[in-house]
């Protein structure tokens, strides 16, 4: 909706095009010298009142539907500063309208909804310059139908009537979309509740939010959008299985190529047994029975001699790098001599 639209009054006779309550694409329009305006005597002589009406027409070609719009009008001193600081006099004349027939279309009713709730609608439409308290009533109407047009029912099976309040908890247990829109529309429509009429800005308001709840719920913008959303979102990649480090692992870099005869400290951790133990081999001796094997054969080439084996159970889980100097602290596993 275009809120600046809509206003308590305008300047003499300037209106904007207000949207066609017949079809949607056409502007009513104000007819030209065909207006009235009578004023009256009052008791202030400064202050002129008295009573317009003007014609409106649809823009569109196929529809040409006819408005008149009526109300007060009101012409009067008005008092402002000027350039140079002096105040100075003119006169305004503004129009206050009280009704349209018919009335204007505040806002989009989806070609979908149910003829009960936008008759409702239209009402509203019909009393927004006449009686805001009686316009925002309708909107709650169209909230009675359109949870009817859900399947909550006005009244319990024994013909007891079902009020608003409760239709509404039942809707919500249903995530009927738009909930706190509704109870919105059903407290600003109640008509008891706004001592002093209701507010232009209250109803402008409800009528906003209601527009945008309509489109969803009838308009299929909320299942349009949805559609959107599931389209451009990528599924997601299958879980990847996790990485799962190689039970054995030699540095080669740590490692490094043997140079002639030169000793290695391989840091050993046994499985089952979680502790760590140096081992000191001499290159041209070893022989681990493990995994390990290979690798550490590829360093030592066909210099091995004797092969040897762990004197622990279980098998060499990981081998650090050469060390200069062994650690004296940690125990050794013993490796004994196996025959071939
Ligand atoms: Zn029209």
């Amino acid at each position: 909706m275009n809120r600046s639209l809509w206003r308590e009054k305008y300047p003499e006779d300037s209106y904007p095009a207000f949207p066609c309550p017949k079809c949607k694409n056409g502007l009513l329009k104000r007819v030209k010298d065909k207006g009235v305006t009578v004023w009256e005597e009052g008791d202030d002589p400064m202050i002129a009142s008295g009573k317009f009406t003007s014609f409106f027409a649809c823009s569109h070609a196929f529809c040409r539907t006819v408005a008149v719009l009526s109300g007060i009008a009101s012409s009067g001193p008005y008092y402002y500063i000027d350039q140079d600081g002096e105040e100075q006099m003119d006169e305004e004349t503004n129009f206050y309208p009280k009704s349209m027939i018919p009335g204007p279309r505040i806002i989009a009713i989806p070609g979908k909804t149910p003829k009960a709730v936008s008759d409702e609608i239209t009402k509203s439409f019909g009393l927004f310059w006449t009686d805001r308290s009686s316009a925002a009533n309708k909107l709650r109407n169209a909230v009675e139908e359109i949870l009817a047009d859900f399947g909550i029912p006005k009244a319990t099976p024994a013909g007891k009537f079902v009020a608003l309040g409760a239709r509404l908890d039942r809707a919500e247990k249903l995530d009927i979309a738009h909930h706190g829109t509704m109870v919105a529309l059903k407290d600003v429509g109640n008509t008891g509740s706004h001592e002093g009429g209701l507010p232009l800005k209250d109803l402008l308001d409800a009528y906003d939010i209601f527009e945008d709840a309509l489109e969803d719920i009838y308009g299929g913008r909320k299942a349009r959008l949805d559609a959107i959303r599931a389209r451009l979102t990528k599924p997601k990649p299958p879980a990847a299985a996790p990485v799962r480090k190689p039970a054995t692992q030699v540095s080669k870099a740590k490692i490094g190529p043997p140079a002639n005869n030169s000793e290695y400290f391989l840091f050993v951790v046994l499985d089952g047994s979680e502790a760590s133990h140096r081992i000191h081999l001499s290159i041209g001796a070893i022989f681990l029975p493990c995994p390990l094997l290979g690798r550490i054969n590829a360093f030592l080439g066909d210099r091995l001699e004797a092969p040897y084996r762990p004197a622990g159970s279980g098998r060499l889980r990981t081998v650090c790098s050469r060390a200069e100097e062994p650690d004296s602290a940690a125990p050794p596993v013993s490796l004994s001599p196996m025959r071939r």
